[in-house]
């Protein structure tokens, strides 16, 4: 932990983020020296904080854009068109146009391949595009599930001959994304394995360049103390073999694979001040600044049950909280927000040394999701800060 950091930033903040740089350059080079044959997408989505996003994209990687927002941001920072895919369901026209020459469009559903067509022939141009596909196998193995993301592998293999001859489209590639955050690195190589097989058959489907295979995200990250890593040694092995035997039958085919919290997911701390104090019957709540309305997922998964539903809700226990405090007396506590709601409330008696007014509480794994997936307008309230450290710039 950045103690002195903190301290320091502490003196004008009352609630902000911290990015560690040296975690994400060693999560970045960990995969890269893991997986051959292989190039990694970072999920825009997951972190837009352009210090992390200019860090991330400065080592080489392209960007998984989820908007046009992402598409302009990634292309503001150097990312050339081929590197930067912009995949997500419901896009407009606008944003179909103004990425056509930033970004290669990943198209989510048979009317969005043609309407994409009709706007590149408006502007007279002809662009390669991706498609992403519903698999007809879960991520699991089990059959195929309805999702609004893609079109059903099914389907797609009874349009590829109309959207073939489309003019001023030319699919070169697929993209297939089921889940996030798995732990188990058997279950992501069986998923691989299949998306290659399904990466095939795809490519049989067009004519001529077969550009890429985007096998998507699935790498998780430990969150609670009974989560165990990912085995990227084994995986990557695994991966990088089948990526060997795919490239054999498609040699030039480049495979890509997207991740956004392998990367900052333990990057970042987020740090919130004690506001205030107070018993009500049996509890002691302490009061923070900026919690349901700085990192939601600690309130979230609070009110949450059930199954995860990532990345709002991973699981209980899944963000260690600590506390910078002079007391070393423990004392049984509810941390709260400041929010006019009952749903901001982080944690019901949890044991921390005794807290004051003035005191910081400190969340850990927040790097991923956690900015970008906050309501920060609710209630007018000013938003934490975040920053990037790096060794560079201390
Ligand atoms: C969000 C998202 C990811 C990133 O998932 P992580 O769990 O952060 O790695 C990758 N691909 C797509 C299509 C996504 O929507």
């Amino acid at each position: 932990m950045y103690r002195k950091e903190i301290l320091e930033i502490a003196q004008g903040h009352d609630s902000f983020y911290i990015y560690d740089g040296a975690v994400v350059s060693k999560n970045i080079d960990r995969l890269k020296d893991n997986f051959h044959g292989i190039e990694f997408f970072y999920s825009v989505k997951c972190n837009p904080f352009l210090d992390v996003v200019r860090a991330v994209f400065n080592q080489g990687l392209g960007a998984d854009c989820a908007s046009l927002g992402e598409v302009e941001a990634a292309t503001g920072l150097g990312v050339p068109r081929e590197k930067v895919h912009f995949s997500a369901p419901g896009k407009s026209d606008m944003d179909i146009e103004e990425s056509l020459e930033k970004a290669t469009i990943i198209c989510d559903s048979i009317d969005e391949v043609r309407r994409t067509n009709r706007i590149a022939e408006n502007k007279a141009m002809s662009v390669d595009i991706g498609i992403r596909i519903n698999p007809a196998v879960d991520f699991y193995g089990g059959p195929g599930i309805p999702s609004k993301f893609g079109i059903d592998e099914a389907q797609y293999f009874v349009a590829a001959g109309e959207l073939r001859k489309l003019k001023n489209v030319k699919i070169v590639g697929f993209h297939v994304h089921q889940v996030s955050q798995e732990l188990d690195w058997h279950i992501i190589k069986e998923y691989h394995s299949r998306v290659f097989s399904l990466g095939c058959r795809l490519g049989d489907t067009i004519e001529g360049d077969f550009k890429f295979i985007n096998l998507g995200s699935g790498i998780g990250i430990p969150y609670g103390e009974d989560d165990t890593e990912v085995d990227v040694d084994l995986l990557g092995r695994a991966t990088s073999q089948m990526a060997e035997d795919f490239h054999r039958e498609n040699p030039g085919t480049r495979i890509i694979i997207e991740t956004g919290r392998y990367i900052v997911g333990k990057a970042g701390t987020y740090i919130t001040r004690v506001m205030d104090k107070k018993e009500s019957l049996d509890k002691v709540y302490v009061i923070l600044k900026n919690t349901l309305n700085g990192f939601a997922r600690p309130a979230l998964a609070n009110v949450m049950s059930g199954h995860a539903r990532e990345p709002l809700f991973t699981g209980k226990n899944a963000f260690a909280i600590s506390a910078i405090t002079e007391s070393q007396t423990l004392e049984k506590v509810t941390l709260a927000g400041n929010l006019c709601t009952s749903a901001d409330i982080i944690a019901e008696d949890i044991v921390l040394p005794r807290l004051k007014p003035g005191d910081l509480v400190i969340i850990n794994n927040a790097g991923a999701y956690g900015a970008t997936l906050s309501p920060m307008e609710f209630s007018m309230s000013k938003k934490p800060v975040e920053f990037y450290i790096s060794e560079e710039s201390q």
